[in-house]
């Protein structure tokens, strides 16, 4: 007897584009996310400013662990940046009336896949083809 794998919902290739329902539910969900990151970005960026002032005129050499510390803050600086970023796309998408739709074929894209990924805008069959040719 063939074994049936057993696909995750997000994985199925959807017939209909997301409703509207969901939609609004995504938006808000993106809206909270949104507040939150700005306001975690901003928090961060006053802490670095604060973290500068207190050592410019400190030697450099002597501030390797604070430099660390610096480019952690950095890095997450840049990954909170780069997720607003989406966040605003995806709301922009919404907006657009666009949202839900693969960019690449423009099928509709699985609601439980844009549950799980808000920011998807492939879908899976797309998503799939785009990672076979990535190197
Ligand atoms: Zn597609």
């Amino acid at each position: 007897m063939a074994r049936k794998k057993i696909k995750p919902k997000e994985l199925e290739e959807a017939t209909e584009r997301v409703s509207a329902d969901v939609v609004a539910q995504i938006r808000d969900l993106l809206l909270q996310k949104k507040s939150a990151l700005s306001k975690n970005i901003n928090t961060e960026l006053d802490e670095m400013r604060t973290a500068a002032e207190g050592h410019h005129l400190a030697d450099m050499d002597d501030l390797g662990g604070d430099a660390n510390d610096e480019e952690t803050s950095y890095k997450i600086l840049e990954i909170e940046s780069a997720e607003l970023d989406q966040i605003e796309y995806a709301l922009g998408r919404i907006d657009a009336g666009s949202f839900g739709l693969c960019e690449e074929c423009e099928k509709p894209i699985n609601a439980e896949r844009l549950k799980a990924l808000p920011f998807a805008t492939l879908c899976i069959r797309c998503k799939r083809a785009q990672e076979a040719t990535a190197d």
